[in-house]
């Protein structure tokens, strides 16, 4: 099938502006989604998640899921999923913890680590890959799907509208 390959690049001078990207994401989020985070550790992609899911309106603690592999939240009628598959040995383990489960069209599942469960996991609407660049990070999005490139085109607009430290950079 053909992919639509929309990208966009960001660059995120600092840990606020990260977080003032998962802010943009929060309201570009749709029941089916899924999204991919990629990049090494401490490349920000729970801290990315987090200021999401706090933008929706979820007011205790954000728990990064390295140890329980998944954190569940119902945030007014939406189903959030944030995996982390850091810990999986073989992609498999995502089989056997019935994790497919979880990938349906009423549930948004946010996924760090997607590779180590390549092969089992869905494949996504949108690839969010986080690099380390200087003392800050610049975030590379590829949208998969019609839907991943809504969200991108929403995250877009909202970060370019008015938010200086964290702009498309140029390719
Ligand atoms: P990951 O989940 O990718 O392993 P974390 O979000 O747990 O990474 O940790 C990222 C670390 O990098 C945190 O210490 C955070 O303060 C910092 N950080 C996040 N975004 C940026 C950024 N844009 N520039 C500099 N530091 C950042
Ligand atoms: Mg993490």
């Amino acid at each position: 099938m053909h992919s639509p390959d929309v990208t966009a690049v960001f660059n995120l001078p600092d840990e606020a502006a990260t977080q003032r990207l998962g802010q943009a994401l929060a309201p570009a989020l749709r029941p089916g989604l899924v999204i991919f985070l990629e990049g090494d550790l401490g490349a920000g992609k729970t801290t990315l998640v987090r200021a999401l899911i706090r933008a929706l309106g979820h007011a205790g603690p954000v728990k990064s899921p390295t140890y329980s592999l998944v954190e569940v939240y119902v945030i007014s009628s939406l189903y959030l999923y944030h995996f982390d598959f850091y810990r999986f040995e073989s992609p498999e383990e995502f089989l056997d913890a019935g994790f497919d489960e979880y990938f349906n069209d009423a549930s948004v599942c946010l996924v760090e680590w997607p590779e180590r469960a390549q092969g089992c996991v869905p494949s996504p609407d949108l690839r969010l890959r986080l690099h380390h660049a200087g003392f800050g990070r610049l975030l590379e999005a590829v949208a998969d799907t019609p839907e991943g490139a809504q969200c991108l085109g929403m995250l877009t607009s909202a970060m370019g509208g008015g938010n200086s430290s964290a702009v498309p950079a140029p390719r």
